[in-house]
């Protein structure tokens, strides 16, 4: 008796969701699902994912099931929907046995389309009875990683998913979901859930509205100054002890910031006290531990500040994902110091490992965990651009630039500093293992402090000897020798420093340590005030002041129904679908349903109230309470707050400025040709956009040898000006590298002459 409320996923989307378009990747599981076959969609945190299972949930003739992890998930997911118009409903171990018996009835009755529950579930003799029974179209299985035993988030439960199914009348579509990209957890999940003839799609990993940042500031100051900085926004700052936690929390609070904290040592209802404080915007700031996370779906979080160096990159990318959801521009920025690498050391190999694991196994996990680590601390210390990093570790190619990262946002000059690090080897070696980072840098720096005196640091040979650069980028050296074993540091609070034997390197001159280091002078520590503001405030910049006005009025709106309603202020409508609304200040329900956000039943309940309020505030005068123009219809807010920049072109009169040289690599050529135009108005170039070109004029290019990406020349190439010539890396590796002499400069700098309209 069941029949499809809506022939076209598409329809669906718009009626249900208010979008009108899918993103990357959703159509396609969408389509595969309702086709009949089972799918795996890896996709970041915030990509969509819950779209492509709930849209076939409901085009599908009978029940949904989806078996997800936690609790709050759950629920917050089910609010969702019935906002939505969606029927749904959960059963978790949070209902009464009566409230279970009754939900039961219900779903046997057909009234919900989708039916969350908890994994340990599928084993209660009253639900699979209830299975058995009703027609279940699919079975769809959130944060699927939870099924490998390799990653963190191992739920036993998970491995009973397969018998349930088995044990079902007729085996429904089967369809899994997760954000971990790693082959070993994809494979799992492939394996153990047992799909079959499975569509697998990976979806890019790029969170393009996200800005990534590694800091070396002093980290209190910092996250002071930055929370103050975004004291309208909501944010999480996670740290790697419960007493980071406890301890920031309580700084910020004295500070009068509104912020609350979690970790796994708190009683049960103070961590659901302060995550609904969060999640309803009471408190928007969350100081936490990684317990912190999994399952908020929190639209408008606005940064995640990392206080400590996270153990791998699969950890750093998913908290940092938290960010961001709602697709407008958000900030990840980590802080980090040597001394975490040295804590994380200590952390895991103080790991304990499960009773009658075999010691081969164990040793397996050791290494493994040893190189995630040695991955995020080289993170950390890069001086590259960060997203490329995170994507190539996730496996994608990539450009090498991004624009919207610290290491892309400074501007680096290549420097060898052997003879600085000779000088840190010697301070260190002066020391005899006696003192950590602080006194060294400060004796180097030649600085006056009593405690230099006391320990007769002040005496050494090597006092003041690299005054030139000052403490913090004393530090950085440091840091970057603990990195790459010159150093050691110990492992416990102390963190002393001690020469390593593979110091000889540098010290008998064979290894040249040529660093990247800023080009201008190193910024104030302090560095969160004075930064230049990456992001625009909020989700509202290109409102006008009469704008922000009305967003304020729709956000007060929003919150006194998310009260009356008991849900999360974005169940109502995000930020993002507020701003829509100010930008298209509609006064009908169709205009209203231009709205992206707006959907029909999410029209049906709050559409009138948004109305009038925007007619209350507006005196039913169109008004434009915007700057700018929108340029699109699909996005209008997006689109028109961040300017475009032009493709990289430079004019006659700048190309004759060209600083030619003998020789140049062709990062050099980029950076001098980037220096030779307005930044505002175009984007960058970079060595690989050169490459490329040249390698489609088939003059020269990168082809893979033996596993290794090489370079290669061409006669054309070659008479051209171009040179192939043999460098040595700073790990001591041969490679080639290609170089332009003046008349492939001349050639390059045409080339983009040519570009110009
Ligand atoms: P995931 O589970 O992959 O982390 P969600 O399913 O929670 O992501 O979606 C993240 C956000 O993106 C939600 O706010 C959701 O409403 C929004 N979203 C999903 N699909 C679309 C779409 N096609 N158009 C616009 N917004 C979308
Ligand atoms: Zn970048």
């Amino acid at each position: 008796m069941q029949v499809r409320e809506q022939a076209s996923p598409l329809a669906a989307l718009k009626k249900y969701y208010g979008y009108s378009s899918f993103r990357p990747g959703q159509e396609i599981m969408v389509q595969t699902i309702i086709s009949g076959r089972d799918a795996l969609g890896i996709m970041p945190t915030g990509a969509g994912k819950s779209i492509c299972y709930q849209i076939p949930a409901l085009l599908l003739p009978g029940i949904t099931l989806v078996v997800s992890p936690l609790i709050s998930l759950m629920m917050d997911q089910v609010k969702a929907l019935n906002a939505a118009g969606i029927h749904a409903a959960y059963i978790n171990s949070s209902l009464t046995e009566a409230q279970i018996t009754k939900a039961l009835q219900y779903a046997a009755q057909g009234r919900y389309k989708i039916i969350y529950v908890a994994p340990e579930r599928l084993e209660s003799r009253e639900f699979i009875c209830f299975a058995q029974q009703a027609e279940i179209s699919m079975v769809t299985v959130d944060e699927a990683h939870c099924i490998s035993q390799w990653g963190q988030d191992f739920r036993p439960g998970y491995l009973k998913i397969v018998q349930f199914i088995r044990n079902l009348a007729v085996r429904p579509i089967v369809s899994a979901f997760t954000a971990t990209a790693t082959e070993e957890v994809k494979n799992d999940i492939l394996c153990v859930l047992g799909l079959v003839d499975p569509k697998v799609l990976v979806t890019g990993f790029d969170r393009k509205n996200l800005y990534f940042g590694v800091e070396t500031a002093k980290k209190d100051e910092y996250v002071r100054h930055y929370v103050k900085r975004h004291a309208d926004e909501s944010g999480i700052i996670y740290c790697a002890t419960r007493k980071n936690v406890d301890k920031l929390c309580q700084k910020l609070e004295a500070e009068g910031i509104a912020a609350t904290r979690y970790h796994a040592g708190l009683a049960d209802w103070e961590r659901r006290e302060n995550q609904e404080d969060f999640i309803y915007d009471r408190k928007p700031v969350m100081v936490a531990t990684n317990a912190f996370g999994m399952g908020i779906d929190k639209s408008n979080v606005r940064y995640v500040l990392h206080y400590n160096m996270p153990q791998s990159m699969e950890n750093y990318y998913q908290e940092a994902g938290r960010a961001g959801r709602d697709g407008e521009p958000a900030e990840c920025i980590l802080l980090y110091s040597a001394q975490d690498v040295m804590i994380n050391r200590y952390l895991l190999e103080q790991k304990q490992f499960e009773e009658g694991m075999l010691p081969e196994d164990m040793e397996a996990v050791r290494r493994r965990d040893a190189a995630r680590l040695r991955a995020m601390t080289n993170y950390c210390t890069s001086t590259g651009c960060l997203r490329a990093y995170i994507l190539r570790y996730f496996g994608e190619e990539t450009e090498d630039t991004c624009g919207n990262c610290s290491a892309c946002q400074s501007e680096y000059e290549e420097c060898d500093r052997t003879e600085e690090a000779k000088q840190v080897l010697a301070c260190v070696r002066e020391a005899r293992g006696r003192y950590g980072v602080n006194v060294i840098a400060g004796t180097l720096a030649g600085a006056r402090r009593g405690k230099l005196q006391e320990y007769g640091c002040m005496e050494y040979q090597s006092y003041g000897a690299l005054k030139h650069l000052g403490e913090a980028e004393i530090k950085k050296m440091i840091a970057w020798l603990v990195a790459e074993g010159d150093l050691r540091q110990t492992e416990d609070r102390y963190g002393l420093l001690r020469v390593e034997l593979k110091a000889q390197g540098i010290l008998s001159g064979e290894k040249p340590v040529i660093l990247r280091v800023p080009k201008k002078q190193a910024q104030p520590v302090a560095a969160a005030d004075a930064a230049p503001e990456r992001r625009q405030k909020s989700a509202s910049v290109d409102l006008n002041s009469r704008g922000f006005a009305l967003f304020d009025a729709l956000r007060a709106l929003r919150m006194e129904i998310a009260r009356r309603e008991s849900v999360p202020p974005y169940v109502v409508f995000s930020d993002k679908t507020l701003v829509g609304m100010c930008t298209l200040v509609p006064f009908t329900r169709e205009e209203m349903l231009e709205v992206s956000g707006v959907g029909e039943n999410k029209f049906e309940k709050y559409g009138r109230q948004f109305l009038d309020a925007i007619r209350e505030f507006t005196g039913g005068q169109r008004e434009k309470l915007y700057y700018g123009d929108i340029v699109e219809n699909e996005e209008p807010v997006r689109t028109a707050r961040r300017r475009e920049k032009k493709p990289f072109a430079i004019s006659r009169e700048q190309a004759a400025a060209f600083p030619y040289a003998e020789k140049y690599r062709a990062p050099e050529i980029a950076e001098a040709l980037y220096a030779l135009v307005d930044h505002e108005t175009y984007k960058k170039t970079s060595g690989a956009e050169i490459l490329r070109w040249i390698e489609a004029e088939g003059l020269a290019g990168e082809k893979y040898e033996n596993g290794r990406r090489t370079k290669y020349l061409t006669a054309e190439g070659e008479r051209k000006g171009i040179l192939l010539e043999t460098r040595i890396s700073q790990k001591g590796t041969e490679y080639l590298d290609l170089y332009y002499n003046e008349q492939a400069q001349r050639m390059i700098v045409e080339h983009f002459l040519g570009r110009e309209d």
